[in-house]
């Protein structure tokens, strides 16, 4: 176990893939970046003409709003969709696209905790997760056949690796993140939210919302995702909320104020 573990890091690293990523670990994710975002940017395609669009002027501008503040300090262009559906959720595709649900938008209190929910959602984007894992699953599960799928998915290889991971219809990239990625992300996004202005105490009022709110529905596929507990994301986010607060106080002290209302 430990050699087969060595070997496939050995591997991956021969194929440049030990890079650091934001949150400062070692990654293993090999995938060409442009490919991987090719697969993020169909899929918010496809959802996109799935699920209804929110028109709702209010809660697009209020969303507007907060991701462009996030967006300012962590640069690149970014498409921010509203959909109108009441579920609990937000999600991220590389790409940079992210999805926000009405249902979500009508919990959040202030412009702080949609922060929290952008914050989170550009975080996993930065991060690299979805390459990561597709990366994770090519090496383990399925050989190296993922490598042909998205450099020749037409071939036979290619095929065999569009298929062993569902990335043709799903792309594998709305699935849930694992406990080490959600913890990641939520890290990265009290970064992103404090050096836009945003208060990161926010974060932590979010997430006991969301716990309260949970109780009895069911768990949506990202951002509710029952990794990891409610309980321990609040834990973790109030261990760094003084790290957080020293950017927030500075962001605030250099003149960064967004005022973004629901
Ligand atoms: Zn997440």
């Amino acid at each position: 176990m430990f050699i087969k573990k060595g070997l496939v890091f050995l591997v991956s690293c021969l194929l440049a893939a030990c890079a650091t990523g934001p949150g400062g670990r070692n990654q293993v994710a090999f995938l060409p970046d442009a490919e991987v975002n090719q697969m993020g940017e169909q899929a918010f395609e496809d959802l996109k003409n799935k699920t209804a669009v929110s028109r709702d002027g209010r809660a697009n501008d209020f969303v507007k709003c907060v991701a462009n503040a996030v967006i300012q300090k962590v640069g690149g262009r970014w498409e921010v969709v509203v959909f109108d559906d009441p579920s609990l959720n937000a999600f991220a595709l590389p790409g940079n696209k992210i999805g926000v649900y009405m249902g979500l938008i009508d919990l959040v209190d202030n412009q702080g905790q949609l922060a929290t929910v952008i914050g989170h959602e550009i975080g996993h984007v930065l991060a690299r997760h979805s390459n990561e894992r597709l990366s994770q699953e090519a090496l383990v599960k399925q050989g190296m056949s993922v490598v042909g799928a998205v450099a020749a998915p037409q071939s036979a290889l290619g095929q065999l690796g569009v298929n062993a991971l569902g990335i043709g219809a799903q792309y594998g990239l709305l699935l849930p993140y694992s406990r080490k990625h959600e913890t990641e992300a939520d890290i990265i996004g009290m970064d992103f939210m404090s050096e836009a202005g945003f208060d990161p105490k926010e974060s932590v009022n979010l997430w006991r919302k969301m716990a309260q709110a949970s109780r009895g529905r069911q768990q949506s596929p990202e951002f509710m995702s029952t990794h990891p507990a409610h309980a321990t994301r609040i834990e973790k986010m109030t261990e760094y909320l003084p790290k957080a607060l020293q950017k927030y106080n500075r962001a605030i002290s250099s003149g960064v104020q967004p005022n973004c209302t629901k």
